[in-house]
């Protein structure tokens, strides 16, 4: 009998997927990585995956957010988790805490340190997050540095690089 979630997993972009170019030294997105993440996680989860947009949270737009927020409601899963710059991480959980309230159960994440370079955050956030989302009740959260929490409840603390309360 298959025991696992049913998890919708929504990249929008953020540093977790950027790569670095070597012609120009820049990070940027060529492609999502966190297919190749999962696969490295060797995740047994019943999980749908799905690129809504792959930006830098810092250029996203309101239309931006409403488009994640119809996946949310769209999708046919209870369960979400969604990767996402962590520059404006707290303002899209905000958002969506305001409009689904507890309908869901939807887990917001990113990293500081892209998943293609060394010493990186990603795989250890996304695996938090895809547990947390599994045993959360439900509600709006963001997963970072091992830590859960509500949405408006946390602050990207930018001299330290960690989220924390607020
Ligand atoms: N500027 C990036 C973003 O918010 C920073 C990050 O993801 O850590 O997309």
């Amino acid at each position: 009998m298959k025991s696992s979630a049913n998890i919708a997993l929504l990249a929008c972009g953020g540093t977790i997927d950027k790569d670095y170019n070597v012609l120009n030294g820049e990070l940027e997105f060529t492609q999502t990585y966190l297919t190749e993440l999962l696969k490295q996680a060797r995740h047994q989860l019943d999980l749908r995956f799905e690129t809504l947009m792959l930006k830098d949270s810092l250029d996203m737009t309101q239309n931006d957010r409403q488009q994640v927020l119809e996946a949310c409601l769209n999708a046919p899963e209870q369960q979400i988790v969604i990767t996402h710059g962590t520059d404006t991480l707290t303002q899209t959980a905000e958002f969506l805490a305001d409009q689904i309230g507890a309908q869901k159960t939807i887990v917001l994440t990113g990293a500081m340190r892209p998943f293609r370079l060394a010493e990186s955050d990603a795989s250890f956030n996304l695996g938090a997050a895809l547990m947390a989302v599994q045993t959360t009740r439900p509600g709006v959260y963001i997963v970072m540095n091992g830590r859960l929490f509500e949405a408006h409840q946390v602050q990207k603390n930018r001299q330290l690089g960690v989220f924390e309360a607020r």
